[in-house]
């Protein structure tokens, strides 16, 4: 069942603190600060991961927008009311049927996980300075959605640091990518239906980020990455989180079978292979010397 909260009454965009003081509801007040504690503890693993943040976190403010939203500018991040029940509601399996996996988290956990990614997303085009870069590149659609893809990228890497974190060594790392993937597909697959404008589909933003989560590194100290895939072991890893992909994909399909859309991995992995569909990794790699050379970061 999806949970409402049509009964937060804000009338403008409001400091975090602010939202949460307004919630009448004692248990709504209490689930929704955790997320947003959730996902702000983070910052300082997103700040380990580029340079150029400092180091007090982005003021959060909270709109009263219905549609999950997010943006940010320098020092600011603003998302909606709308997000926050989104990710509140997403409907989420019982991860231990669908992947295995003894993951004993609380009903919280991938609610939080969610707005965590969305949080880091915005994080990250500050941080990685994204706006610097489109001082200097044409902001044409392609472009807009390979800096796009950059930032979740980079925030599906900061989720998998966050879980390093959390589950210590109860998991192992296999195990800990697919809880990743996990969340992040939660957090993409019911936004098929709501327009994209900037950002890729959902399914090839799925499908890049399982791609991101073969080719990180276990160890962050790490400097080489095998970003080209040309490791056994890397290519090995790709193929058990697309055959994990596929099974996540199916247990979705099989409990929500009036959900109706033209999400489809298969197709678009098959439309990649044959050098069509989404182009936002040729974009970015047209562009990344530049975001390296303006920024001084790895691109
Ligand atoms: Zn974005």
């Amino acid at each position: 069942m999806a949970t409402s909260f049509s009964d937060l009454q804000i009338d403008r965009v409001v400091p975090v603190n602010e939202f949460i003081d307004s919630i009448k509801n004692p248990i709504k007040k209490e689930m929704i600060a955790y997320l947003i504690e959730w996902s702000t503890s983070i910052y300082p693993l997103i700040r380990n991961a580029t340079l150029n943040l400092p180091s007090e976190p982005p003021i959060l403010r909270v709109s009263n927008e219905l549609e999950p939203q997010a943006q940010c500018m320098e020092g600011l991040i603003e998302i909606s009311s709308g997000l926050i029940n989104y990710c509140l509601g997403i409907q989420f399996l019982d991860v231990e049927s669908v992947l295995n996996i003894q993951a004993n988290v609380g009903p919280m956990f991938f609610p939080a996980s969610t707005l965590t990614w969305f949080y880091s997303h915005e994080c990250f085009h500050i941080g990685r300075q994204h706006n610097l870069l489109l001082d200097h590149v044409e902001a044409d659609p392609n472009t807009l959605r390979a800096i796009e893809r950059d930032a979740d990228l980079c925030a599906v890497a900061v989720l998998y640091r966050a879980y390093q974190a959390h589950f210590q060594n109860r998991l192992t790392d296999d195990e800990l990518r697919k809880l990743v993937l996990y969340a992040v597909f939660w957090a993409l697959r019911t936004l098929t239906d709501k327009p994209q404008l900037t950002h890729s589909r959902p399914d090839d933003r799925i499908i890049y980020a399982t791609m991101k989560l073969a080719i990180v590194t276990e160890s962050q100290s790490t400097s080489h990455v095998d970003v080209g895939m040309a490791w056994p072991e890397t290519r090995a890893r790709a193929n058990s989180l697309f055959e994990t992909l596929a099974a996540i994909d199916k247990s979705f399909r099989a409990a929500n079978p009036d959900i109706v859309s033209d999400f489809s991995l298969r197709a678009r992995l098959e439309e990649k292979a044959n050098g069509v569909g989404d182009q936002s990794t040729e974009f970015w790699d047209a562009i990344r010397i530049k975001h390296s050379v303006l920024t001084g970061q790895r691109s």
